[in-house]
């Protein structure tokens, strides 16, 4: 029989085996620590190596990417996909497009995308990709060419049933768009490759709210075990992109009134509430290069905070939607002090692990990323279904399936994470349920 494992001597040969890759380490303790006592009572899970070989990328291709700016500079990035886990279906994972975006940040984007996806019920695996390209200050021609050469490189490995990506932060329906254009270009095929994509070219309805308006779903299910609406409550969002501005969108449709949005650069504190119109002017505003935030305030009469995050706002729910480790344990006793009792992440590992022990011990309700941020890939599972049979569902009916699916990666939690004492512990749920799905998977096809 196989020993037992210990999670200190695991941890501490994660970090000899992968050097300098503190998200990575960070993303796997989380996961490792609620599973653990699963894999440590099944003696069949263990003599599999079954933590081994889950924490250890199927592949990491990274590749040079050399492309035009406006002025014909010549300028070099980098690219990269790691393809994560591929037990339960074809790689699936967005693409981001960020000066951070490093192989750390890459593999524990992808490893939380093995078990987000799997929590959706739908056969997809975990991947996730990108380029340390820098869109902000960037023109469109600029974006596109940028694409054209990103692609050049990746269409080697993606293809309809080995690795679908999707956008992530900076990489939208327009950056989809062009990668698509190119893919069709180099290949001569239109091939389902890709989700996220415009109507017009086989994308589905509602994937661009579906991050945002998930996360809403999944609130809304975490609040009614405590008897409670969101009508009514004060809400605070970091982020000022898609996942944020949907997230808003629908609380503000539920009767939330949502006072911040941020941007790198500092936020804004709008007491009066976000409401579709002051979005829609955020959504435009954005589109041009290298804009802030700032002038909401004077079109709006709101408040600007440079460089200060909205985590010391008061409020009965705070969505951190702008990126990882972004809530410090600092900031979630500011929060906790001054009355919020919900954290539920539309961005990926927002929260750092010192706030998430701060938060389990002070009691408040917290949705993890992997199960509460799931309903964009969710959508854009339902996105490849559709395209597999050629066929359209409507808003109504993709937005019925989100729904149903955000409620049941509620139940997933619910079902794995519940204590002796009755509360829900949905990190441990969301964890424990996603790896009894891979892990299963895992198993039933061997090795080799
Ligand atoms: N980037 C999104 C995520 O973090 C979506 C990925 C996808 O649709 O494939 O889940």
């Amino acid at each position: 029989m196989a020993d037992n494992i210990d999670l200190d001597q695991f941890l501490e040969r994660l970090r000899s085996r992968n050097p300098g890759e503190a998200e990575f380490h960070q993303a796997v303790a989380e996961v490792v620590h609620d599973i653990l006592p699963v894999i440590n009572a099944s003696p069949r899970l263990q003599q599999a190596s079954i933590l081994d070989r889950l924490i250890e990328p199927e592949r990491v291709i990274g590749f040079r990417i050399v492309w035009e700016d406006d002025k014909r500079n010549v300028r070099v990035n980098r690219g990269y996909r790691v393809q994560f886990n591929s037990a339960i279906g074809p790689y699936k994972g967005g693409l981001r497009f960020h000066p951070t975006v490093n192989p750390s940040i890459l593999k524990f984007l992808a490893f939380e995308q093995t078990f987000k996806n799997a929590l959706t019920g739908l056969p997809m695996g975990g991947g996730k990709g990108g380029s340390d390209f820098d869109p902000r200050e960037c023109s469109d021609g600029e974006i596109m060419r940028f694409c054209n050469s990103f692609m050049l490189q990746l269409h080697r490995h993606i293809r309809s049933d080995t690795d679908v990506p999707a956008g992530d932060i900076n990489v939208g329906e327009r950056e989809i768009g062009y990668l698509f254009g190119a893919y069709r270009r180099i290949t001569n095929e239109f091939q389902p490759v890709l989700t996220g994509k415009g109507l017009s070219f086989g994308g589905s309805q509602m994937r661009t709210e579906a991050t945002g308006y998930g996360l809403l779903y999944f609130v809304r299910e975490m609040l009614a075990t405590q008897g409670k609406s969101i009508d009514g409550m004060r809400v605070v969002v970091s982020g000022a992109g898609n996942v944020a501005t949907h997230a808003v969108e629908k609380a503000v449709d539920m009767g939330a009134r949502v006072v911040t949005l941020s941007d790198s650069r500092g936020f804004i504190l709008d007491e009066a509430g976000l409401n579709r119109d002051k979005l829609n002017w955020v959504r435009q505003h954005k589109e041009k290069p290298g804009t802030t935030l700032e002038p909401y305030t004077e079109e709006f009469g709101a408040r600007w905070f440079a460089g200060k995050q909205p985590w010391h706002v008061d409020c009965d729910v705070a969505l951190p939607c702008a990126t990882q480790n972004e809530l410090d344990e600092e900031a979630a006793r500011a929060l906790a002090a001054n009355g919020c009792t919900v954290i539920a992440e539309g961005a990926n590992m927002p929260v750092t692990h010192a706030a998430r022990a701060f938060i389990d011990s002070a009691g408040l309700l917290y949705g993890p990323g992997k199960a509460s941020n799931a309903g964009g890939v969710a959508v854009s599972g339902l996105e490849i279904s559709q395209n597999r049979v050629r066929r359209s569902h409507t808003r109504h009916e993709v937005d019925e399936d989100l729904q149903s699916i955000m409620k049941s990666i509620h139940g997933a939690c619910v079902e794995h994470g519940t204590g002796d004492d009755g509360r829900v512990n949905y990190a441990r749920g969301a964890n424990v349920a996603g790896f009894r799905k891979v892990a299963h998977a895992m198993l039933g096809q061997g090795y080799g």
